[in-house]
């Protein structure tokens, strides 16, 4: 009999007693707004803003109610509006096309290497389209931030980060979220602290950061935050910033500070996972891994692998066959979206060109999840289906 796995691969761990302590405070005492407080009382929503922006470095936090939030709330403080073209991969999720469209703004994809990551080459060619690119750390594959600032600044346009996938992560040393002039986060259940929905946008720039409090619905009640800008910055733009609200409460922040107090363990917890699933999948023919460079410190919350030049059918073959011992894997490659894949062509109300380079790639891109729920054995496991499963079917139809 083959071995099944059994385990659920969108079955995260539950919230630690401290954050379900912490949730409870809040719900007994009722005051859940961020700006509802007593005397000085100092609200769970601003300590976790003020934590989170010592963690990653950042001047400025602000918390909001979920990573797409955050970055609508970065293009629109950055001044992007209607028919403003943005830069973004086109191997992302949706709600990154998704926030440009929140904004009226328009898509400019730019292509994906084998790497997983942006295509620089392509991002230099089309670097006069915009003036702002949203990049995403898709998978939490992170390129050549060096190269790709450099690239920017020479060309003057302004970077946000979505970092969805690159919480805890780093290039050379800088976080994750540091690079650009806006760092967009999610605490959404599957990303890497959980909250339900949730997000952060940290910035060094006194500026957007404070249009970016008003936008999310701040009021007048600003001096409030430990995070954000002096009073003065808010002068210029507290008039003329609209109130989009989006806001995160303390019930959410209550949860959320104890997950932060425990990134680094679990970015270990998750990278240990990561590399028993990667070692299981070595030197597999027809099996491509992701290079990661040394300069990277990444997060191996999920697993990625290419099926190059594979025939729809023969992948389809290896995903039922996966599927039937228990090993759910995504494909980028489908020609309709399912669950949370899809790819640029996917999003109609983006218009785009084809991108035959990208096209070969995408049609190759096998998605694992590793939730902290898996244990050792549990990846080893996965690993040995998967190799098994490749294998067969390279075998019985070499690609
Ligand atoms: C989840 C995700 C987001 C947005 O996060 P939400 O909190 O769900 O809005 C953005 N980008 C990527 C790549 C994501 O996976």
């Amino acid at each position: 009999m083959d071995e099944i796995f059994t385990g659920s691969f969108t079955q995260q761990e539950p919230i630690s007693d401290d954050g379900i302590a912490a949730a409870l405070d809040v719900l007994r005492h009722g005051r859940l707004h961020r700006y509802n407080t007593q005397g000085d009382e100092i609200a769970e929503t601003a300590l976790l803003e003020e934590e989170f922006a010592a963690l990653i470095g950042a001047r400025y936090c602000l918390a909001v109610a979920s990573g797409g939030y955050a970055m609508a709330t970065a293009l629109r403080a950055l001044g992007v509006g209607p028919c403003d073209k943005v830069l973004t991969n086109a191997f992302t999720l949706a709600p990154v096309p998704g926030a440009i469209a929140a904004v009226g703004a328009v898509p400019v994809f730019v292509g994906v290497t084998e790497a997983l990551t942006i295509d620089l080459d392509d991002l230099a060619a089309k670097l006069d389209q915009a003036n702002v690119l949203m990049l995403s750390h898709m998978r939490g594959h992170i390129c050549d931030m060096d190269r790709l600032i450099a690239l920017c600044n020479a060309a003057g346009v302004r970077v946000i980060e979505d970092c969805a996938h690159t919480m805890g992560a780093s290039w050379n040393g800088v976080p994750s979220g540091r690079h650009g002039v806006i760092g967009c986060y999610s605490c959404q259940t599957y990303k890497h602290v959980n909250s339900g929905e949730g997000g952060f946008l940290v910035s060094d720039d006194a500026d957007l950061m404070a249009r970016s409090v008003i936008l999310s619905g701040s009021y007048m009640l600003y001096s409030r935050h430990r995070a954000a800008p002096p009073p003065e910055a808010f002068e210029a733009v507290k008039y003329i910033t609209p109130n989009i609200s989006g806001r995160m409460d303390n019930l959410r922040a209550a949860i959320l500070r104890p997950q932060l107090r425990d990134l680094d363990a679990r970015v270990a917890r998750w990278n240990e996972r990561y590399a028993v699933v990667e070692a299981g999948l070595h030197d597999l023919p027809g099996l491509q891994l992701i290079p990661r460079s040394a300069a990277e410190q990444f997060v191996g919350s999920s697993l990625q692998f290419l099926l190059l030049d594979w025939s729809a059918d023969a992948v389809r073959q290896v995903l039922r066959r996966c599927s039937a011992r228990g090993v759910d894997l995504k494909w980028f490659g489908g020609t309709e979206p399912v669950a949370f894949t899809s790819r640029y062509s996917s999003w109609r109300y983006a218009p785009s060109e084809a991108m035959p380079t990208s096209d070969r790639i995408l049609d190759g891109i096998i998605d694992l999840r590793l939730p902290l729920t898996f244990s050792l054995e549990d990846c080893a496991q996965i690993a040995r289906i998967i190799r098994a499963e490749v294998a067969v079917v390279f075998q019985s139809a070499p690609v």
